[in-house]
């Protein structure tokens, strides 16, 4: 128990915890929110660039997607890839299509550096660029 508060405690030192998305799960500024469980969140996009445009964010402390899949546990990371799908068929979006994107550093476009999954539908949502 000690060795994995110590963990927490070491990964949260990487963290940005000022960062919005943290804030958001902190309930320090609010989300339109579309669900939520033990384990993450999911809301609306304050700068939409599809029709449908969901952020997802797990509650585990993390800037990136490398970052997920290294540092959570099995329950977390399948919890949210879980919710995702969840999220998909809440939207009704799985018969018209969806994109999911997860942009990672500097070369990816990260702007918010938590860890999030943008689901983007409801329109075609056109090449990748
Ligand atoms: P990134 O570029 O990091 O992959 O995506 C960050 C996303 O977060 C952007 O699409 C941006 O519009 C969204 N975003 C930034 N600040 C806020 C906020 O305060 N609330 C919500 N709902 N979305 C935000």
């Amino acid at each position: 128990m000690k060795f994995i508060k110590n963990l927490i405690k070491e990964i949260k030192k990487m963290y940005d915890e000022n960062n919005i998305f943290a804030k958001i799960l902190r309930k320090e500024i609010p989300c339109d929110k579309i669900y939520e469980d033990e384990f993450s969140l999911f809301f609306n996009d304050i700068n939409p660039k599809a029709k449908i445009h969901v952020l997802g964010i797990p509650k585990f402390p993390c800037s990136n997607f490398s970052e997920f899949l290294k540092n959570a546990d099995n329950e977390n990371i399948s919890s949210f890839f879980r919710s995702v799908e969840l999220v998909i068929n809440k939207l009704n979006i799985e018969k018209n299509g969806y994109r999911l994107i997860t942009n990672t550093g500097q070369n990816g476009g990260q702007e918010v550096p938590h860890f999030h999954i943008h689901i983007l539908a409801g329109e075609k949502i056109g090449v990748l660029r």
